[in-house]
């Protein structure tokens, strides 16, 4: 077993179609010591920052984010894909390299009582990640900031960010 957050990540090439190196964090999930290390890792830099919630985005965001969630004495909000949430939902859109997608929360989750965490496990180009900083703010919700497992840097999805709101990853690619 890898003893090492970063070495347990394991690399797929040409998943889910040729050209992505896809990351895929189940050795880590797998792997208790390690767990409790991305946990500790990723909650570490957001103590005494007073998030109310935390926001993961579907759908490996939500295993780190609802532990970070309950790591932070947080809540947890899923995002989701359209048309996967039951009650009332807010939405945003965002652009692919074909097309758009879009993405869900519901209309009660977060107010502006809330400072909230973003979290995904992967940054890719940023799009996702911003669409949700969004529906946060649409909500009325402060956002602190933006939380990942994995940065992958070459892409710079960081820079479609909103630069007022922290941003922390454990690892960067
Ligand atoms: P983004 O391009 O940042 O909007 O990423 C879109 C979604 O795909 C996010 O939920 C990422 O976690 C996921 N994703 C994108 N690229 C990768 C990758 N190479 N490995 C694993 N997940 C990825």
């Amino acid at each position: 077993m890898p003893h090492t957050i970063a070495a347990a990540v394991r690399t797929i090439a040409d998943f889910p179609e040729p050209g992505i190196q896809f990351k895929d964090i189940t050795p880590i999930l797998a792997d208790a010591a390690l767990l409790r290390r991305a946990v500790n890792g990723l909650a570490e830099p957001w103590k005494g920052h007073g998030i109310t919630k935390v926001i993961g985005i579907e759908s490996r965001g939500f295993i780190l984010g609802a532990m970070l969630a309950d790591e932070l004495g947080a809540g947890f909000i899923p995002v989701r894909k359209q048309g996967k949430l039951p009650f009332t939902t807010i939405r945003e859109s965002y652009e692919l390299e074909y097309g758009t997608d879009t993405i869900e929360m519901h209309i009660d989750a977060v107010s502006d009582r809330d400072m909230v965490l973003i979290h995904d496990d992967v940054i890719a180009t940023g799009g996702t990640a911003a669409a949700t900083h969004r529906l946060a703010r649409f909500a009325g919700a402060e956002v602190a900031g933006f939380s990942f497992l994995i940065e992958l840097g070459f892409l710079d999805g960081r820079s479609r960010l909103p630069a007022d709101a922290a941003f922390h990853a454990l690892l960067t690619y």
